[in-house]
């Protein structure tokens, strides 16, 4: 029902509701407290100690208003059997009417020392006239908007959960509460709003993480059985052709976890179930030759194969290695960006419904419906976060066949948002780095200081090289670009004028950046100042010092990235943070980031700071919303959610899962990719 027409509602309040995404009495259902307040044990008058938000509970002894100007102060005193209390609100004349004396109110603020010597007083923000069913019980606290009072907003959320939870059908059978040790959802939901206790609540929340991680995990397993038992993939023929040409030719030799990863994913390729495999694997692991080895394959049997990147620029670096790399075997690769002139696409489209286009290197303009493969056989998505469920199904169904998919993942995610984003695929870790890498050595300074721009001389004075990165972004683009210019201009005429300097930033035109870069790559550049262009994908071997301004302003898997562009040869590298922050934030993320290079551990702790939403751009992340669950701390319930999925995929047939399955059905954004499901 919309919430205007609940009673005590109407439109001026229903405005404001939705503020709070409360537009249904439905949405109550999952609209959960913030915090508590336990009214179990009321502290006594004469126990309370001024400093802090307090609450108690007393009788009327006196209230009066006065008005001073425009404002109204009201006064009361109240009292329990062991004292009497101060207690005084700003500007609500009308409470006199309500707060008569003898009420027994309960009350909730800042208790301080008055003015007078010993006495205190409470400065009121929650009042209420005391009832049998708003004491002796934990109340939940909900987060609120201007012109909403939490009084007022637990009633609204209580009239509306009374009205759905009777209506609220608990999908899950008997049997299955019991096995997993789940209470009913409409128990979980009324308890989590008002627990009893302790363990009233804590199955409450159990039940509730549960749901979150459930469906998710239910359509996962149901996609696994599917594509398992309907389909059949592609029986790739591992025939050493063009994989041989490519291989023999390495400078180097692949590391052991390289060649491990290789076979698996030939395995994989060469069985009738189709590939789904993920690649994790830190920066500068060597990831490229992994999917180079998948590419060659795909080619050796005549398919065409998809690169999918998530940005243009990384989208375009692929391009050009693709080039470099399969140019020479006489393989063709076309780019598609949203960028590319409309005439030029089409002439793609045609490229690569032709079959002519053996390699298609783009963003997510590749899986635009008018992109049509000739012979499509083997997708590479490279994920860095930000392509969820729904966008692998897409490029999924670009072929006639059941095609191969490996996804490739540079910044590392932590395994409980695999679990959760990706149950169905298999993976593979680069746990081994390819020899000739020093550590690199991070440093968090405040300001710049000649000590360590002698560090800097001398290495520029050694023939190496540095990168002096500014941060930009899209909101104050102009301003970041102006301290970039202005960057270059201050280290090129007062810090180091014996030396060149560049710049690059992502304004430029394409033509341009390339001609800086390669004037750094050639040396003739020795400090590039830049924005995050150089994020990824280059590769300077004797850049062995970066400079990052404003390091705070960083993702801490971003500044990761970015110190991986050093440290790139068998030189000592040097990462130098700047950042003036004080924030507690700041500060762990930055001593993160000097304590350790592996990626694996940072990005556990930016998912333990962030939290999901921000760390994966919560919304195009295909993640559904989590309510209660946190990803970090509930594992081990995803995990036994994950266990009740796959007992439903696998006896899908039971009558009992019925309820289950027409639930998923409710549930559009996990639904997809399902058809053909019962
Ligand atoms: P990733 O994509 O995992 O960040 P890349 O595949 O781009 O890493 O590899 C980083 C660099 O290491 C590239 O310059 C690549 O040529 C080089 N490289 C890859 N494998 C090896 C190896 N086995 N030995 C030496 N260098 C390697
Ligand atoms: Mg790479």
């Amino acid at each position: 029902m919309d919430i205007q027409y609940l009673k005590g509602v109407g439109p001026a309040v229903a405005k404001k509701l939705e503020k709070l995404n409360l537009k249904d009495t439905k949405d109550a259902l999952t609209f959960f407290p913030s915090s508590y307040q336990d009214r179990r044990s009321i502290p006594k008058i004469m126990s309370l100690e001024p400093g802090k938000d307090q609450f108690l509970v007393g009788k009327v002894k006196s209230i009066q208003s006065i008005k001073k100007g425009r404002f109204t102060i009201t006064n009361a005193f109240l009292y329990d059997n062991t004292g009497e209390i101060k207690c005084v609100w700003f500007n609500q004349p009308f409470i006199t009417k309500i707060l008569t004396i003898n009420k027994q109110i309960f009350v909730h603020g800042k208790l301080e020392y008055d003015s007078a010597p010993m006495t205190k007083v409470m400065k009121v923000s929650e009042y209420e006239v005391v009832e049998n069913n708003n004491i002796d019980r934990i109340m939940p606290v909900y987060s609120l908007t201007s012109g909403i009072y939490q009084k007022q907003l637990r009633a609204i959320i209580g009239r509306s959960l009374i009205k759905e939870l009777n209506l609220l059908k608990d999908p899950y059978p008997e049997k299955l509460l019991k096995k997993y040790n789940l209470i009913r959802l409409n128990d979980a939901i009324f308890n989590y709003h008002y627990p009893k206790d302790q363990q009233s609540y804590s199955q409450a929340k159990r039940r509730l993480v549960f749901e979150d991680f459930f469906y998710l995990q239910l359509s996962l397993a149901l996609q696994k059985k599917r594509v398992k038992i309907h389909e059949k993939g592609i029986m790739f023929e591992f025939k050493n052709t063009l994989s041989k040409l490519y291989f023999d030719s390495l400078p180097y030799k692949l590391t052991n976890s390289q060649l491990r990863v290789i076979q698996e994913v030939r395995e994989d390729m060469g069985k009738e179930t189709p590939m789904n495999r993920m690649i994790q694997g830190d920066v500068g692991a060597g990831k490229t030759e992994v999917a180079m080895a998948a590419i060659l394959v795909a080619l050796e049997n005549g398919y065409q194969v998809a690169i999918m990147a998530p940005t243009e620029i990384l989208a375009f670096q692929h391009y050009q290695k693709m080039i470099k790399y399969l140019l020479p075997l006489d393989i063709r690769v076309e780019l598609l960006v949203g960028s590319v002139a409309k005439k030029n696409k089409e002439r793609k489209y045609y490229l690569i419904e032709t079959g002519s286009a053996q390699v298609v290197v783009g963003t997510h303009a590749v899986i635009q419906e008018k992109v049509k493969f000739s012979n499509l056989g083997l997708a590479i998505i490279d994920e860095q976060h930000r392509f969820g469920v729904l966008q692998r199904s897409a490029l999924l169904k670009k072929s006639g066949e059941v095609i191969d998919l490996l996804v490739i993942t540079a910044t590392p995610i932590p395994r409980t948002l695999t679990l959760t984003l990706y149950g169905d695929l298999e993976k593979s870790i680069l746990d081994e780095m390819p020899p000739g890498r020093t550590p690199i050595k991070t440093v968090w300074l405040r300001k710049m200081n000649s000590e360590w721009l002698s560090v800097i001389r001398s290495e520029l004075d050694k023939k190496n090289q540095a990168y002096w990165v500014f941060p930009l972004v899209e909101e104050s683009e102009k301003i970041d670009l102006k301290a970039a210019t202005e960057g270059r201009e201050y280290i090129s005429k007062e810090v180091f004028p014996e030396y060149n300097i560049g710049l690059l930033h992502g304004k430029m035109k394409q033509k341009e950046k390339d001609d800086i870069m390669k004037q750094f790559r050639e040396k003739k550049i020795q400090i590039l100042v830049s924005t995050t262009v150089i994020e990824v994908g280059v590769d300077v071997p004797d850049a062995t010092i970066m400079v990052i301004e404003h390091a705070e302003r960083f993702g801490l898997s971003q500044l990761h990235q970015l110190r991986g562009r050093i440290g790139r040869s068998d030189k000592i590298s040097t990462c130098i943070l700047l950042s003036l922050s004080r924030s507690e934030n700041s500060k762990q993320r930055l001593s993160a980031i000097v304590g350790t290079t592996n990626g694996f551990e940072l990005a556990e702790v930016d998912l333990q700071l962030r939290g999901p939403g921000d760390y994966f751009g919560a919304k195009q992340s295909g993640l559904p919303t989590m309510f209660v669950a946190n990803l970090v701390k509930d594992e081990p319930i995803l995990m036994e959610s994950k266990k009740m999925a796959q007992e439903i995929a696998d006896n899908i047939e039971d009558e009992g899962y019925l309820s289950i399955i027409h639930e998923l059905k409710q549930k559009p954004h996990l639904y997809i990719g399902n058809e053909g499901m019962n």
